[in-house]
């Protein structure tokens, strides 16, 4: 029996009455299987006793009584504060969203407790605590692991230890392995039914270790069975189409080889060997509509955009079968999007659409520009979709959309809203892909019959991400700038030196440059308790009357409505306005040449991946740009260190490595997007190798014995037929 082909109701265990059934709801317990996947989120290792003394070494275990009560905060602050005693000594208790303690602590009880504490004003404290009355603690009596389970209002832990310890006895015994016998073996993992009664109930610490390092992989083993299994159905049709197989690069590839928190090393170059010879010949095997765009570029493509585009060639002309499902990663400036445009008249050249979405009005209706000054003369239909376009217009868009009268079509998400159909969607370009969430992806597949899928970013995807949710994808990289790009010249500037950075600006406005002044907040009435940050709208207004009066000065934020941003940005554009004050809308995508000065003020309060972006917008054109990041007087060493990060590298790779080595994997941009995964006990972050481990396994089970027809692999089989652990892939 698998574990999610039990399927036995709630109330079929002893003291589960229909009252309780919708409380275990709440918890996500639905049937039998639910409540033994119902992991514990901690375990009470009761087998060794720990004063209330001692808590700063270990977690107290011990009995107490309750001697007094107090209530702290106000409103709906208010939290009760129990004081418990043992022979060592005196704590407190804060019992923080946890209502039914005020009962249940009623001075002179006597209590089992178990937490880890903290010194604090004076006192041992906890609000992460577990108390019970001693003598009810659900199943065993002996010094034991207790398993510590997340709770609701009406359920205690000794009765969910009850309900799980009965399912146990009563279904474990039954469960088979889901993990093929070799890897079982050669990891020395415990059988599905021993992990399952483990996780509960261990017998040692070291079984509890085991019993999750079992869970662990096997959850992962088949997140990558799933991933596994999409990346080589879409080879296997190259392969069946071409005859041959095709050296695919995956992400994962670059990752598993150079070991390394992004995808970027020094020198891949040797890794992986140019795939296409032809790169080093100004010939490209174009399609007419692109020679055309080739030919009427002012400049040639950098080898960098060569490649990518010899790939996207590669894999778009495979037939309609086989889909494109590749990342496009370059620095900020590298010129993704003249890639993106290539790869759209590819599709428009196969009689298909592409759509090209971007995480911002104003990124998109630059696109949409671009596409109409390059494209437009090549007799192609662009279009430009947002969710601000008004209902007579929009209906009508849509209406030629599905018609196939539009070519390229150009917008942010609302590219793929409910009613939008498109004729022949055969790409799909999404742009600045960190911005978008994962599960987009496919909501956007929907909208055509298997489109093409090129996503572009110039933030480095997380190791977690690359072997999860992008794991099936192939990637290209530009790494080159396009030629005669000189490097920002970058400054740090104290707040009370501003005045000579606001000078040297003057000097530049009136040798005929522009400038930006980027700031953190939109206006003081932000947040409660900014008072000294200077913010976008009043510094616009004193930058205007004071600093720069001989010129003009312009405001712009998210606030304003599509219709003033897009003014503003275009008389920005044609050198009306010279000094454009802004917050960061400004970071991703905007590109005016003549603007090569940046002023970015309280720096320390910005990113580091934000302060490229933002840098990145200078630098454009022909002529010297510069950067400066004014910081407040206060700033602590550690801010300092990390604005000099800025100085010192303009590589946005290298950049994005600091900026994780300063804050530490757990704040990597996008990794909060692993949430999507739906996990119960694995964790991609934390279990990172097991992860690399498990898509190894999977990759190899599925690459050479595809059908699952193995002894050791039926189980596999089994498992994705009868019960997959993901209800479907769910990015
Ligand atoms: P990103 O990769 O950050 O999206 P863009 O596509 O916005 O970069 O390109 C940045 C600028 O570089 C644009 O003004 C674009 O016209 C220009 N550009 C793109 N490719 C080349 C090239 N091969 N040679 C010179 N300039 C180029
Ligand atoms: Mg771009």
């Amino acid at each position: 029996m698998l574990i999610r082909s039990l399927s036995v109701p709630l109330t079929a265990i002893r003291g589960i009455g229909s009252a309780l059934v919708p409380k275990l709801a709440r918890l996500g317990i639905r049937n039998t299987t639910g409540l033994l996947c119902h992991y514990p989120r901690d375990w009470e290792d009761r087998s060794v006793q720990v004063p209330i003394r001692e808590f700063r070494h270990r977690q107290v275990c011990t009995n107490v009584t309750v001697v007094a009560r107090d209530w702290i905060g106000y409103g709906r602050m208010r939290t009760l504060k129990v004081y418990v005693e043992d022979e060592s000594g005196k704590a407190s208790l804060l019992c923080f969203n946890r209502p039914w303690l005020e009962k249940q602590l009623v001075a002179g009880g006597h209590f089992r407790l178990w937490g880890r504490f903290y010194y604090k004003y004076g006192e041992i404290q906890s609000s992460n605590f577990v108390i019970e009355e001693t003598g009810d603690r659900g199943p065993g009596t002996g010094d034991q692991i207790l398993p510590v389970y997340p709770l609701t209002a009406g359920l205690t832990q000794a009765m969910l230890r009850r309900f799980v310890n009965f399912a146990l006895e009563q279904y474990a015994a039954n469960l088979d392995d889901e993990l093929p016998g070799k890897i079982i073996a050669r990891d020395g993992l415990l059988p599905k039914k021993a992990a399952i009664r483990a996780i509960h109930f261990p017998a040692s610490v070291a079984e509890l270790e085991l019993a999750k390092k079992t869970l662990i992989f096997e959850e992962l083993f088949y997140l990558e069975i799933m991933v596994g299994k999409r990346a080589l159905e879409r080879k296997r049709k190259v392969r069946s189409e071409k005859g041959e197989v095709r050296r695919g690069r995956s992400l994962a590839d670059y990752h598993q080889s150079i070991d390394s928190n992004h995808i970027f090393d020094d020198n891949p170059q040797s890794l992986f060997p140019t795939p296409h010879s032809s790169l080093l010949t100004p010939h490209l095997p174009c399609s007419p509509l692109q020679n055309r765009l080739i030919e009427r570029l002012p400049f040639s493509l950098t080898p960098g955009q060569t490649e990518a585009i010899v790939e996207i060639i590669a894999d778009m002309a495979t037939g309609p079968s086989f889909s494109m499902a590749r990342l496009l990663q370059g620095d900020v400036g590298s010129g993704k999007t003249l890639v993106a445009f290539l790869a759209a008249l590819r599709a428009v050249n196969d009689g298909g659409q592409a759509a090209l979405m971007a995480p911002t009005e104003l990124l998109a209706r630059q696109h949409a520009e671009n596409a109409a000054l390059l494209l437009e003369p090549l007799g192609l239909q662009i279009a430009f979709l947002t969710g601000n376009i008004k209902a007579a217009g929009r209906k009508d868009l849509l209406r030629h959309l599905a018609a196939g009268e539009v070519d390229i079509v150009v917008g942010t998400h609302a590219l793929f809203s409910k009613d939008v159909t498109y004729k022949n969607l055969r790409l799909v370009v999404v742009d600045e892909q960190h911005r978008f969430g994962v599960t987009q992806r496919s909501l956007i597949m929907a909208k055509g019959a298997n489109p093409h899928l090129l996503m572009m970013s110039a933030t480095p995807i997380p190791r977690t991400l690359a072997l999860t949710v992008f794991g099936d994808m192939d990637v290209s990289v530009i790494r080159d700038m396009p030629p005669g790009r000189k490097p920002v010249k970058t400054h740090l500037a104290k707040e009370s030196s501003e005045d000579r950075v606001y000078d040297f600006i003057r000097k530049k406005l009136e040798a005929g440059s522009q400038a930006y002044f980027v700031y953190p907040l939109i206006d003081g009435g932000d947040s409660g308790d900014t008072s000294n940050i200077k913010d976008a709208a009043s510094m616009a207004e004193r930058l205007a009357a004071e600093v720069f009066p001989r010129f003009s000065v312009a405001l712009i934020h998210s606030k304003l409505n599509e219709e003033e941003k897009r003014t503003t940005m275009e008389r920005f554009r044609r050198g009306e306005i010279q000094v454009l004050v802004a917050t960061s809308v400004v970071e991703v995508g905007v590109d005016v040449p003549n603007a090569n000065c940046m002023v970015i003020e309280h720096a320390e309060r910005f990113g580091l991946s934000a302060l490229h972006q933002l840098r990145g917008r200078v630098g454009r054109g022909q002529e010297q740009a510069f950067c400066f990041l004014v910081y407040s007087d206060e700033l602590t060493d550690d801010g300092k260190s990390r604005l000099k990060v800025m100085l010192e590298n303009t590589d946005g790779f290298v950049i994005a490595e600091e900026d994780l080595k300063l804050r530490g994997p757990g704040q990597i941009a996008g990794t909060e997007q692993s949430g999507y995964l739906n996990l119960g006990i694995a964790n991609p972050i934390r279990d990172i190798e097991e992860l690399a481990r498990a898509r190894t396994d999977a990759f190899f089970i599925l690459e050479n014995d595809p059908g699952l027809v193995l002894d050791d692999h039926r189980i596999v089989a089994r498992v994705l037929d009868e019960a997959p652990p993901f209800s479907e892939v769910v990015f």
